[in-house]
């Protein structure tokens, strides 16, 4: 048969997602294997969350509240803003497509920093517009080679704050200057999926004053922070004629109500968050200072992650440390090519990866 695939999605590359352990220990025959690569939460979900998605289960024979308005709700008071200025999503990445879908005629352009975040590319694509990758400099977002890329065809620009891969951030002060010279009719999508765990006082936050600009919206997740990745639940903040397009374009039922549940669990279990926050940056700093001492440089993060750079093939590296059980992420794709991404993990999975970096990386002779 002679499917008929229109070019602009023919053109995708499907995205390859940091696949599940139990998918990794199977294909390499491994076990207890530790993983460092997605930038998950070691401590497991909020078990707030947890206990209240067991209560809930005996209700799954209905519908959820397509209207998420429990959660909504609690979102809107935390922030200050009314319920009409959030939506939540299946994940940020749903409201990534979302935005697209909603914004994007045939053509028009989205901005985005290179290398970032991949499901920006592909959405924008899907959506049938054009993505525009702009590099970083060094591992910053290049914000005014981002202006420069302005068109009278963007509609979007996705910027990551912190960005992942690379742990770099927006200050407040660089952000305003920046929207100062980006077009009124512009819309400046501020990715913060990691900005719980920013140390640096003066990062953009964009909830710190949220909608003082209608311009910026702010897209957050109970993936990272709150250990709910596999539940899939993130929102944005926004403007609400923004909102209200959204909604036209969502799914009815985007969020599951187990998701819902355990999103309003963990949103109140502040405990829970503080030490996954206290937890990340131990194990940040732990891993820093042991590499240093093992003359690897890594560079500094406002994420739950971290680059390091060992020197070598970073490919063959995170080939060999798989088949030791430990599963990082290879910047090689990236284009960064001896460089790898690691979150932070628990205390004995930090120095597992580092008993076998080290070794690894003697066996290989010490680094050239
Ligand atoms: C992990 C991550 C997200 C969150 O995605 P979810 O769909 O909410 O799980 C969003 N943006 C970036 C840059 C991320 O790394």
């Amino acid at each position: 048969m002679k499917l008929n695939i229109p070019e602009y999605i023919s053109s995708i590359n499907p995205y390859e997602p940091g696949r599940p352990i139990e998918a990794i220990e199977r294909e390499y025959g491994i076990k207890n294997s530790v993983k460092l690569a997605s930038n998950e939460n070691p401590l497991g979900p909020s078990p707030k969350a947890v206990a209240a998605v067991q209560k809930h289960l005996a209700n799954m024979h209905r519908y959820p509240d397509g209207s998420g308005h429990v959660l909504t709700g609690m979102l809107a008071q935390k922030y200050g803003v009314n319920s009409e200025n959030v939506v939540i999503g299946n994940g940020s990445d749903d409201l990534i497509a979302l935005l697209a879908q909603g914004f994007l005629g045939r053509g028009d352009e989205a901005l985005m920093p290179l290398p970032s975040f991949l499901m920006y590319e592909i959405s924008v694509k899907v959506a049938g517009g054009v993505p525009v990758m702009v590099p970083l400099k060094g591992l910053d977002i290049d914000l005014d080679a981002i202006l420069s890329g302005i068109t009278p065809r963007t509609t979007m620009i996705f910027l990551t704050n912190p960005n992942n891969p690379t742990g770099s951030h927006i200050t407040k002060e660089v952000l305003t200057d920046f929207m100062k010279e980006v077009p009124e009719n512009v819309l400046v999508i501020m990715d913060e999926a990691y900005i719980e765990f920013a140390r640096d006082k003066a990062i953009f936050d964009a909830l710190a004053s949220p909608l003082e600009d209608p311009r910026i919206i702010s897209l957050r997740t109970f993936s990272k922070a709150y250990g709910l990745a596999g539940f899939r639940v993130g929102y944005g903040i926004m403007d609400s004629p923004i909102a209200q397009i959204l909604h036209r374009v969502r799914q009815p039922f985007n969020v599951n109500s187990l998701a819902q549940v355990a999103a309003a669990a963990a949103l109140n279990d502040h405990e829970f968050l503080h030490q996954s926050v206290k937890t990340m940056h131990q194990g940040i700093d732990f891993l820093q200072e042991q590499l240093a001492g093992m003359g690897i440089q890594s560079f500094p993060t406002q994420g739950n992650f971290f680059l390091l750079d060992v020197r070598m093939d970073a490919g063959v590296v995170f080939q060999k440390m798989l088949a030791q059980g430990v599963i990082v992420r290879s910047m090689k794709s990236y284009g960064f090519k001896t460089y790898l991404r690691i979150s932070a993990g628990l205390e004995e999975e930090n120095r597992r990866f580092l008993r076998v970096l080290e070794q690894l990386l003697s066996e290989v002779g010490g680094m050239a």
